[in-house]
């Protein structure tokens, strides 16, 4: 059904297909389109290219923010994230969330039922991996102590940083790192999207990472793509995002072409629907129709995708 789709460029198909998001900032999870029937508003839709991640986020908050803010804009963000799960037919999805998030809806204990009662109402058979994501220039030691509370709950899957790379070192993160280990989280971190090849290797070293969040930039060394193949590091893939922040030149020579042809583990992802605009049916087909990948090769990697640790 999936390769059909690609090839006739049938995208109900694709939607019906089982698929994965692995890569999905919940509160920016949803449809553009899907928010506007909620908040009754028509919404602006992205430039074809956003100023780095800076114009990103200025846009998110001067265009789309204000009409869906505070708890009450976060807890619809989330429904829409669940519902464009259900409507795509993701039956492995990993959503982060971060700490600030949790408080401001009221703790853990909420948090979790409203995540909760968003699942079973729109994916009670996808099986679902929440990550704890904490930003770049959060203030680690504060959040190190409070990390417990929320690993403590067994509800967490992963742990990632994302929030802009090169901000401090990957040291500092340590703190965080250890504890998830302690848990046994699986460890991500947004690394390798404007960093280098070199960095991605670093941030595994250091952090004993399994996946990475982004990663393009190792297809610019044969060395750590060999590492990361040799050690079966996955990269999660987010096409859309790096073509509209400038971190890939197109999707007909994005990077993961390069990767996935030298045997690293690659999955694609949505990264932030309600700012990109692309559901994950689209970011298939549009590697597909840049002639990127083949049908094939895409339906392999939606394979690596579906496969639970
Ligand atoms: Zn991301």
């Amino acid at each position: 059904m999936f390769v059909d789709g690609l090839t006739e460029n049938n995208r109900q198909k694709l939607l019906d297909a089982p698929k994965s998001d692995l890569h999905n900032h919940s509160t920016k999870g949803c449809r553009l389109a899907w928010l506007e029937t909620k908040i009754d508003r028509k919404l602006p839709r992205p430039p074809r290219v956003f100023d780095g991640l800076m114009g990103m986020q200025e846009w998110f908050t001067g265009s789309i923010k204000p009409y869906c803010s505070g708890s009450e804009g976060i807890i619809l963000r989330w429904e829409g994230a669940f519902a464009e799960a259900k409507r795509n037919n993701i039956k492995r999805l990993s959503m982060n969330f971060g700490a600030a998030e949790i408080e401001l809806v009221g703790g853990m204990d909420t948090f979790r039922e409203i995540i909760e009662s968003c699942r079973r109402m729109y994916c009670h058979d996808t099986v679902f991996e929440p990550e704890l994501t904490y930003v770049s220039a959060c203030d680690i030691n504060a959040e190190a102590e409070k990390i417990e509370q929320y690993l403590s709950s067994g509800y967490f899957r992963s742990i990632d940083v994302c929030g802009g790379e090169d901000i401090r070192p990957f040291e500092d993160f340590l703190p965080l790192y250890r504890k998830a280990s302690q848990y046994g989280l699986i460890k991500r971190i947004h690394v390798g999207e404007s960093g280098s090849a070199e960095d991605v290797r670093r941030a595994v070293d250091i952090l004993e990472l399994d996946e990475i969040h982004h990663g393009i930039h190792a297809a610019s060394s044969d060395e750590v793509m060999r590492f990361l193949a040799d050690n079966r590091i996955q990269l999660n893939v987010c096409p859309s995002s790096n073509v509209m922040l400038g971190y890939a030149p197109g999707f007909r020579d994005h990077p993961i072409k390069i990767l996935y042809e030298n045997g690293v583990k690659v999955t694609i992802n949505t990264d932030d629907l309600l700012i990109f605009d692309s559901s994950i049916e689209n970011e298939y087909l549009l590697l597909y129709n840049a002639g990127t990948l083949t049908a094939g090769q895409l339906d392999d990697i939606r394979l690596t995708g579906l496969a639970t640790k």
